[in-house]
Protein backbone atom coordinates (compact mmCIF):
# COMPACT_ATOMS: atom_id res chain seq x y z
CA UNK A 1 0.00 0.00 0.00
CA UNK A 2 1.59 3.61 -0.95
CA UNK A 3 0.99 7.35 -1.36
CA UNK A 4 2.63 9.98 -3.26
CA UNK A 5 3.33 13.28 -1.95
CA UNK A 6 4.87 15.26 -4.82
CA UNK A 7 8.54 13.52 -5.51
CA UNK A 8 7.84 11.18 -2.01
CA UNK A 9 6.85 8.01 -1.76
CA UNK A 10 5.41 6.42 1.47
CA UNK A 11 4.86 2.68 1.64
CA UNK A 12 3.36 1.01 4.56
CA UNK A 13 4.52 -2.43 5.52
CA UNK A 14 2.13 -4.00 8.09
CA UNK A 15 3.69 -5.82 11.09
CA UNK A 16 -0.05 -6.72 12.72
CA UNK A 17 -3.65 -5.77 12.36
CA UNK A 18 -6.37 -5.61 15.20
CA UNK A 19 -9.88 -5.03 15.43
CA UNK A 20 -11.51 -4.11 18.79
CA UNK A 21 -9.45 -4.70 21.83
CA UNK A 22 -10.75 -0.69 21.97
CA UNK A 23 -11.46 -0.79 26.07
CA UNK A 24 -7.50 -1.32 26.64
CA UNK A 25 -6.24 1.64 24.67
CA UNK A 26 -9.24 3.92 24.28
CA UNK A 27 -11.83 3.16 27.25
CA UNK A 28 -14.29 5.67 25.94
CA UNK A 29 -14.70 4.33 22.50
CA UNK A 30 -17.04 2.08 22.91
CA UNK A 31 -18.78 0.01 20.46
CA UNK A 32 -21.77 2.31 20.70
CA UNK A 33 -20.18 5.71 20.62
CA UNK A 34 -18.41 4.29 17.34
CA UNK A 35 -21.30 3.58 15.34
CA UNK A 36 -22.32 7.53 15.71
CA UNK A 37 -19.59 8.05 13.63
CA UNK A 38 -20.70 6.94 9.95
CA UNK A 39 -17.60 8.05 8.60
CA UNK A 40 -15.23 5.77 10.07
CA UNK A 41 -17.17 2.60 8.81
CA UNK A 42 -15.85 0.67 7.37
CA UNK A 43 -12.50 1.49 6.29
CA UNK A 44 -11.63 2.80 10.12
CA UNK A 45 -14.26 0.46 12.17
CA UNK A 46 -16.57 -2.45 11.79
CA UNK A 47 -20.26 -2.08 11.42
CA UNK A 48 -20.58 -3.54 15.07
CA UNK A 49 -18.42 -0.41 15.91
CA UNK A 50 -15.05 -1.78 16.63
CA UNK A 51 -11.40 0.03 15.90
CA UNK A 52 -9.63 -1.19 13.07
CA UNK A 53 -5.91 -0.47 13.83
CA UNK A 54 -2.89 -1.48 12.96
CA UNK A 55 1.05 -1.74 14.15
CA UNK A 56 3.31 -0.72 10.78
CA UNK A 57 6.24 1.14 9.43
CA UNK A 58 6.19 3.55 6.70
CA UNK A 59 9.00 4.04 3.99
CA UNK A 60 9.04 7.49 3.38
CA UNK A 61 11.71 7.56 0.01
CA UNK A 62 12.41 10.97 -1.45
CA UNK A 63 14.76 11.73 -4.37
CA UNK A 64 17.65 11.69 -1.74
CA UNK A 65 16.96 9.24 1.13
CA UNK A 66 15.15 5.94 2.16
CA UNK A 67 13.67 6.53 6.01
CA UNK A 68 11.91 4.26 8.26
CA UNK A 69 9.33 5.89 10.34
CA UNK A 70 8.78 3.79 13.37
CA UNK A 71 9.16 0.59 13.47
CA UNK A 72 7.03 -1.76 15.26
CA UNK A 73 7.48 -4.56 18.14
CA UNK A 74 9.86 -6.84 16.39
CA UNK A 75 11.13 -10.62 16.71
CA UNK A 76 12.33 -12.46 19.71
CA UNK A 77 11.36 -9.44 21.97
CA UNK A 78 10.68 -10.33 26.24
CA UNK A 79 9.29 -9.07 28.90
CA UNK A 80 6.41 -6.94 26.93
CA UNK A 81 3.53 -6.17 29.31
CA UNK A 82 0.86 -7.13 26.51
CA UNK A 83 1.77 -11.63 26.19
CA UNK A 84 1.28 -11.26 22.64
CA UNK A 85 4.01 -8.73 21.88
CA UNK A 86 6.41 -11.35 23.41
CA UNK A 87 8.59 -14.07 21.44
CA UNK A 88 6.69 -12.56 18.32
CA UNK A 89 8.31 -14.68 14.51
CA UNK A 90 6.43 -12.49 12.32
CA UNK A 91 7.75 -11.99 8.84
CA UNK A 92 8.27 -8.26 9.22
CA UNK A 93 12.04 -8.12 7.54
CA UNK A 94 10.67 -10.57 4.67
CA UNK A 95 7.62 -8.66 4.16
CA UNK A 96 9.59 -4.87 4.08
CA UNK A 97 12.05 -6.64 1.17
CA UNK A 98 9.83 -7.94 -1.05
CA UNK A 99 8.18 -4.75 -0.80
CA UNK A 100 11.59 -3.65 -2.47
CA UNK A 101 13.52 -2.97 0.89
CA UNK A 102 15.86 -4.58 2.33
CA UNK A 103 17.07 -3.64 5.70
CA UNK A 104 20.90 -2.74 4.21
CA UNK A 105 19.09 -0.29 1.89
CA UNK A 106 18.12 1.79 4.54
CA UNK A 107 19.67 4.90 5.17
CA UNK A 108 17.33 6.06 8.07
CA UNK A 109 15.26 4.96 10.90
CA UNK A 110 13.02 7.31 12.55
CA UNK A 111 11.19 6.98 15.62
CA UNK A 112 8.14 9.45 16.31
CA UNK A 113 8.58 8.44 20.11
CA UNK A 114 10.19 5.33 21.86
CA UNK A 115 6.79 3.54 22.83
CA UNK A 116 7.00 -0.14 22.85
CA UNK A 117 5.63 -0.71 19.38
CA UNK A 118 7.69 2.24 17.37
CA UNK A 119 11.06 0.61 18.12
CA UNK A 120 10.69 -2.98 17.90
CA UNK A 121 12.76 -3.50 14.50
CA UNK A 122 15.25 -0.99 15.75
CA UNK A 123 16.97 -4.40 16.60
CA UNK A 124 16.93 -8.04 16.42
CA UNK A 125 18.93 -10.43 18.17
CA UNK A 126 21.86 -12.35 16.69
CA UNK A 127 23.63 -14.86 18.34
CA UNK A 128 22.12 -13.89 22.09
CA UNK A 129 23.38 -9.89 21.41
CA UNK A 130 20.76 -7.16 20.00
CA UNK A 131 22.29 -5.49 17.04
CA UNK A 132 20.94 -2.78 14.81
CA UNK A 133 18.82 -4.16 12.19
CA UNK A 134 19.10 -1.37 9.50
CA UNK A 135 23.16 -1.77 9.89
CA UNK A 136 23.86 0.63 7.37
CA UNK A 137 21.25 3.52 8.95
CA UNK A 138 21.73 6.19 11.02
CA UNK A 139 18.80 6.07 13.97
CA UNK A 140 17.03 9.57 14.28
CA UNK A 141 15.39 10.08 18.09
CA UNK A 142 14.11 12.69 19.55
CA UNK A 143 16.69 14.36 22.04
CA UNK A 144 14.01 15.19 24.75
CA UNK A 145 11.74 11.20 24.11
CA UNK A 146 15.14 10.23 24.65
CA UNK A 147 16.03 11.73 27.72
CA UNK A 148 13.10 11.48 29.17
CA UNK A 149 13.00 7.36 28.52
CA UNK A 150 16.80 6.86 29.71
CA UNK A 151 15.74 8.45 33.47
CA UNK A 152 12.11 6.81 33.64
CA UNK A 153 12.97 3.19 32.33
CA UNK A 154 12.74 1.86 35.63
CA UNK A 155 9.42 -0.28 35.63
CA UNK A 156 10.31 -3.90 34.44
CA UNK A 157 8.92 -3.67 31.33
CA UNK A 158 9.83 -0.28 30.42
CA UNK A 159 13.70 -1.40 31.10
CA UNK A 160 13.32 -4.21 28.70
CA UNK A 161 11.92 -2.03 26.57
CA UNK A 162 14.79 0.50 26.19
CA UNK A 163 17.47 -2.08 26.70
CA UNK A 164 16.49 -4.24 23.97
CA UNK A 165 15.08 -1.73 21.31
CA UNK A 166 17.22 2.02 22.41
CA UNK A 167 20.40 0.76 24.58
CA UNK A 168 21.88 -0.64 21.92
CA UNK A 169 21.71 1.67 19.19
CA UNK A 170 22.81 4.41 21.53
CA UNK A 171 26.11 1.60 22.14
CA UNK A 172 26.94 0.99 18.43
CA UNK A 173 26.59 4.59 17.79
CA UNK A 174 24.06 4.88 15.30
CA UNK A 175 21.67 6.77 16.75
CA UNK A 176 21.60 11.18 15.82
CA UNK A 177 19.18 12.57 19.11
CA UNK A 178 17.60 15.46 17.35
CA UNK A 179 15.27 18.47 18.08
CA UNK A 180 12.17 18.02 17.92
CA UNK A 181 11.63 20.63 14.84
CA UNK A 182 14.69 19.44 13.15
CA UNK A 183 14.32 19.68 9.31
CA UNK A 184 15.56 16.16 8.12
CA UNK A 185 16.05 16.38 4.39
CA UNK A 186 14.73 19.07 1.58
CA UNK A 187 11.25 17.65 2.24
CA UNK A 188 10.76 16.70 5.50
CA UNK A 189 10.43 18.45 8.73
CA UNK A 190 9.60 17.47 12.18
CA UNK A 191 6.58 19.16 14.18
CA UNK A 192 7.07 18.62 17.94
CA UNK A 193 3.76 16.76 19.16
CA UNK A 194 4.21 16.56 23.18
CA UNK A 195 1.02 14.52 24.95
CA UNK A 196 1.58 10.96 24.10
CA UNK A 197 4.92 11.03 24.97
CA UNK A 198 6.79 13.98 26.45
CA UNK A 199 9.00 14.28 23.43
CA UNK A 200 6.75 12.89 20.64
CA UNK A 201 7.26 14.26 17.26
CA UNK A 202 5.20 14.58 13.32
CA UNK A 203 6.62 14.63 10.51
CA UNK A 204 5.33 17.54 7.96
CA UNK A 205 6.00 16.44 4.36
CA UNK A 206 6.47 18.93 1.55
CA UNK A 207 7.41 18.54 -2.15
CA UNK A 208 6.55 19.97 -5.43
CA UNK A 209 3.67 21.89 -4.05
CA UNK A 210 1.92 18.91 -2.39
CA UNK A 211 1.49 18.60 1.25
CA UNK A 212 1.93 15.26 3.84
CA UNK A 213 1.77 14.74 7.55
CA UNK A 214 2.78 11.57 9.30
CA UNK A 215 1.23 12.02 12.65
CA UNK A 216 2.84 9.08 14.64
CA UNK A 217 0.11 8.81 18.03
CA UNK A 218 -0.77 12.36 18.14
CA UNK A 219 -4.31 10.10 17.47
CA UNK A 220 -4.61 6.31 17.70
CA UNK A 221 -7.33 6.34 15.59
CA UNK A 222 -9.54 8.74 13.61
CA UNK A 223 -11.80 8.72 16.22
CA UNK A 224 -9.67 10.82 18.18
CA UNK A 225 -10.82 13.86 15.58
CA UNK A 226 -14.18 13.48 16.68
CA UNK A 227 -13.38 13.45 20.18
CA UNK A 228 -10.48 15.69 20.94
CA UNK A 229 -10.49 14.65 24.91
CA UNK A 230 -10.49 11.00 24.04
CA UNK A 231 -7.34 10.80 25.33
CA UNK A 232 -5.51 7.00 25.03
CA UNK A 233 -4.51 5.28 28.27
CA UNK A 234 -0.63 5.35 26.80
CA UNK A 235 -0.54 9.06 26.85
CA UNK A 236 1.76 10.49 29.14
CA UNK A 237 0.49 13.49 29.82
CA UNK A 238 -3.53 13.24 28.53
CA UNK A 239 -4.50 17.24 28.32
CA UNK A 240 -1.91 18.26 26.79
CA UNK A 241 -2.72 15.11 24.18
CA UNK A 242 -6.11 16.95 23.72
CA UNK A 243 -4.43 20.43 22.92
CA UNK A 244 -1.90 18.71 20.62
CA UNK A 245 -4.46 17.06 18.58
CA UNK A 246 -6.69 20.68 18.67
CA UNK A 247 -3.51 22.90 17.71
CA UNK A 248 -2.29 19.96 14.51
CA UNK A 249 -5.75 18.94 13.53
CA UNK A 250 -6.55 23.06 13.21
CA UNK A 251 -3.43 23.50 11.20
CA UNK A 252 -3.95 20.69 8.33
CA UNK A 253 -7.62 20.68 8.19
CA UNK A 254 -9.84 21.65 4.98
CA UNK A 255 -6.60 21.21 3.30
CA UNK A 256 -5.46 18.55 0.23
CA UNK A 257 -2.86 17.33 2.68
CA UNK A 258 -1.98 13.58 3.19
CA UNK A 259 -2.32 12.26 6.50
CA UNK A 260 -1.37 8.72 7.75
CA UNK A 261 -1.57 7.77 11.41
CA UNK A 262 1.00 5.72 13.04
CA UNK A 263 -1.61 3.23 13.82
CA UNK A 264 -4.63 3.66 10.91
CA UNK A 265 -4.72 4.50 6.85
CA UNK A 266 -4.49 7.64 5.27
CA UNK A 267 -7.13 10.39 4.68
CA UNK A 268 -7.77 14.38 5.13
CA UNK A 269 -8.78 15.44 8.19
CA UNK A 270 -11.99 17.67 7.80
CA UNK A 271 -13.75 20.50 10.39
CA UNK A 272 -16.39 18.90 11.58
CA UNK A 273 -18.75 21.58 14.22
CA UNK A 274 -16.16 21.70 16.91
CA UNK A 275 -14.01 19.22 16.14
CA UNK A 276 -13.03 16.82 12.76
CA UNK A 277 -13.75 13.93 10.84
CA UNK A 278 -10.96 12.01 8.67
CA UNK A 279 -12.24 11.36 5.46
CA UNK A 280 -10.64 8.36 3.28
CA UNK A 281 -7.86 9.60 0.57
CA UNK A 282 -8.52 9.45 -2.67
CA UNK A 283 -13.08 9.32 -2.16
ZN1 LIG B 1 1.74 3.32 19.08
Amino acid sequence: MHWNVGRVKITKIVELETIGSTRFILPQAGNEEIRKLRWLIPRFATPEGRLKMSIHALVVETPTRRIVVDTGLGNDKQGRAIPAWNDRHGPFLEDLTAAGFPPDSIDTVLCTHLHVDHIGWNTRLVAGRWVPTFEKARYLFGANEYAYWRDHSTAPDKAAIFSDSVAPIIEAGRADLLASDARICEEITLIPTPGHSPGHMSLHVRSAGEEGLLTGDVAHHPCQMAHLDWSSTADSDPAQSAATRRELFSRFADRPVLVIGGHFDAGHIQRDGEAFKFTVAGH
